[in-house]
Order: structure tokens, then C-alpha cells, then sequence
């Protein structure tokens, strides 16, 4: 279980999540992401420091007031690129890291994998994250209803944080037994 950092606001978004990781890099961790959306939406995802994601992503695209980051500690899945967080939904359209332990993820896949849910990581988080894209797509509920549905299924602990790329003015959180900090500037 390691970080999380995300912004919404009037600042660029990246230079901020990536700061708010480095702060984080003590707790320990084996890979890093971040996804900044603007217009579009931009996700790197390397194995190793956050240095590295910085060297990787460059001079990539990166420009935006909304983004996420992550610190990893792989508990379901081995440390590389794929597995690191952010996790997309099935149609690109959700986007997603989360820090702790969904336990009843095999049961939760199985029925994901019965209606057409692929997965391109061995992780708990991605299954979470589809389980949550299964409720919205399939009950046309908002993001918000549909987490809190997909999180009434889940036997666990979690911090994360979510966002839709079709409502780029709004950020999803959601904790239990992990902390969570929501700060606010005016
Ligand atoms: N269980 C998740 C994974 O293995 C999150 C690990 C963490 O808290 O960093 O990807």
C-alpha cells in the first residue's frame, strides 16, 4: 500500500502530482503513473522511481488542471509498466488508481469476465475499477452511484481516486481503513 495524489483546480495538475509523489517516496514502492487530462486524456506508467517516469514521460504531452499519480506496491501482480496504476475501464472512458487490497477480486472478475470484461493487468485494482464500469455502463448510473455500488460489493481496503473523461471537471475519492486527505486552496 503506498500514494496517491491528485488535483483539480486553476495550477497545471502534473507538475503538483508529481511533487505530492515525491513526498510519498518514503513509504516505499516498485512503480509509478500518472494520467493528466486535457481534452484528451494522457497516462504513463513506468516500473521504478518516480525520477524514471519523469525522465520516460519528457517532453510528452502533460498539460492540464486535472491528474492523478500513483505510487505502487504490488500486491496482485508483478511489479512491471502494465500493472503499475492508473488503470483504465473497458472503454478508456474511466480512469483510475487505487492503494490497498480488494480480497474478493477472483469472485468479482468471474463475473466480469461472464459479461465480456477483458483485462490487460493481473491486478485487484483493475477489477475494481471494471466491477465500477460495469454499474455505470450497465444501470447508465453516474460515476459517483456507481462507485458507491461497486464499492458496497468490495471486501477490503482502499484509497483511490477516479475520474470520467467525458466530466473533466469533477474528481472521484473514496477510503476505508487507508487515509485520505482532501485540502482545498482559495
Ligand atoms: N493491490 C494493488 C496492486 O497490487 C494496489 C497496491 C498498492 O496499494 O500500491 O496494484
Amino acid at each position: 500500500m503506498c500514494g496517491i495524489m491528485a488535483y483539480i483546480g486553476k495550477e497545471q495538475a502534473y507538475p503538483i502530482v508529481i511533487e505530492g509523489l515525491k513526498k510519498l517516496e518514503y513509504r516505499g514502492y516498485d512503480s509509478t503513473g500518472v494520467a493528466v487530462m486535457n481534452g484528451s486524456l494522457s497516462v504513463y506508467k513506468k516500473k521504478g522511481k518516480v525520477s524514471d517516469l519523469e525522465t520516460f514521460i519528457g517532453i510528452q504531452k502533460k498539460n492540464g488542471y486535472i491528474a492523478m499519480g500513483h505510487t505502487r506496491w504490488a500486491t496482485h501482480g508483478v511489479a512491471n509498466d502494465v500493472n503499475a496504476h492508473p488503470h483504465l475501464s473497458k472503454d478508456h472512458r474511466l480512469v483510475m488508481v487505487h492503494n490497498g487490497i480488494i480480497e474478493n477480486y477472483n469472485e468479482l472478475k468471474s463475473h466480469l469476465l461472464s459479461q465480456d470484461f477483458t483485462f490487460e493487468s493481473d491486478t485487484d485494482s483493475e477489477v475494481l475499477l471494471q466491477h465500477i464500469e460495469w454499474y455505470r455502463s450497465s444501470f447508465s448510473l453516474s460515476l459517483i452511484e456507481a462507485v458507491r455500488r461497486g464499492l458496497g460489493d468490495v471486501r477490503g481496503s482502499y484509497a483511490m481516486v477516479i475520474m470520467d473523461t467525458l466530466d473533466p471537471e469533477k474528481i472521484v475519492v473514496a477510503k476505508k481503513d487507508t487515509p485520505l486527505a482532501i485540502g482545498m486552496c482559495t
